[in-house]
């Protein structure tokens, strides 16, 4: 009898203990992918990765790929954009972000906007679409180029969004200050497009890959905005000065009424993360993405030029993170 209560007790006792470790087991580990403004591309970046985590994750609870151990679940929340991502990281708060190649960069280097913020911990996965800089203008503003902003009114973005601070390095080359204009604003990048088929601005400035469902409302809106050139000494400075900007062009046709190409610089889009995030989730993030990579291409128009050779190595300045690296190595990218 007493056998038989003490190894109902230890049976009792096996069960509560293992009880909340197979729930642990179970339950799945949430982490957090910085993006940029809900009608940016950056927001589909972080989802579609998510997507596909996802996808991965539940052939694997069917059982049809085992040896996962731990089902991971992300959201992608939309954001203020690249330095904010960049800030987020380094405070532990997001795992990963998307980041313009020119502030992974700085942030890696401590240059710039991240003078005395250092961020070494900084890795790079991969780099995703080219982000032209843009700068659109109402029509009746009539801005033909840069100088033409004398005097208007202009969104330069919110702090922390990749263009504000792409803005403020292009008006430092150009030997320019706010003070140019008649006045700036802050707004989001959801925010601009409003304000400028409103006629409360005459122009913004904003990286980002094209098509974009939000530039196309810009160029049809009663504003009939169009992005002008960026070319000429200073801006061909940038591009010889730094690796992470390079000339880009926006195809005439991109956009409704778009008769010509326009010619500007620009930065690619990075998806990064911490040195401290686990090689074995990065790994998996990164695996997720490549193996399901022409249902990748397709969550958006910008990401139909992707190959994934340039992936591995464009844009990116910080080192890889181990996690990337395996995978690389792994499917014979490296
Ligand atoms: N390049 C922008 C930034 O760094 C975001 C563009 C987007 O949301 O697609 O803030």
């Amino acid at each position: 009898m007493r056998k038989i209560i003490s190894s109902i007790s230890a049976l009792a006792m096996l069960l509560a203990l293992s009880l909340p470790i197979m729930s642990v087991a179970k339950s799945a580990e949430f982490f957090t992918i910085g993006t940029g403004g809900p009608t940016g591309v950056y927001f589909q970046v972080g989802n579609s990765v998510c997507k596909m985590l996802h996808k991965q994750a539940i052939s694997a609870e069917h059982g049809r790929k085992k040896g996962t151990a731990k089902a991971y679940r992300c959201t992608a929340p939309s954001t203020g954009g690249s330095n904010y991502n960049i800030g987020q990281i380094k405070a532990g708060e997001f795992q990963f972000g998307v980041a313009q190649s020119d502030w992974q960069f700085h942030a890696y280097n401590g240059s710039s906007k991240w003078e005395g913020k250092q961020f070494g911990d900084l890795r790079a996965v991969f780099s995703v679409h080219n982000e032209p800089f843009q700068i659109w203008a109402r029509k009746k503003a009539k801005v033909k180029d840069f100088d033409g902003l004398k005097g208007k009114v202009v969104n330069i973005g919110n702090p922390g969004s990749g263009q504000r601070g792409t803005m403020e390095e292009l008006m430092k080359a150009m030997g320019a200050d706010m003070n140019m204009f008649k006045g700036t604003t802050e707004l989001t990048s959801s925010q601009q497009v409003k304000a400028l088929c409103d006629g409360k601005i005459d122009a913004f400035g904003y990286s980002v890959g094209f098509p974009n469902g939000a530039m196309e409302e810009a160029a049809t809106c009663a504003a009939k905005a169009m992005p002008i050139n960026l070319t000429g000494g200073p801006v061909q400075g940038l591009i010889d000065g730094a690796d992470y900007y390079a000339k880009a062009v926006i195809p005439k046709g991109t956009y409704t009424g778009q008769k010509k190409d326009v010619t500007t610089f620009g930065v690619k889009a990075t998806f990064v993360t911490g040195a401290n995030v686990s090689e074995e989730l990065v790994y998996l993030v990164t695996k997720a993405v490549m193996e399901n990579f022409e249902d990748f291409k397709k969550q958006h128009p910008a990401f139909a030029f992707l190959e994934k050779k340039n992936m591995i190595k464009d844009g990116l300045s910080a080192p890889l993170h181990p996690g990337a690296m395996k995978y690389y190595k792994e499917a014979g990218l490296m």
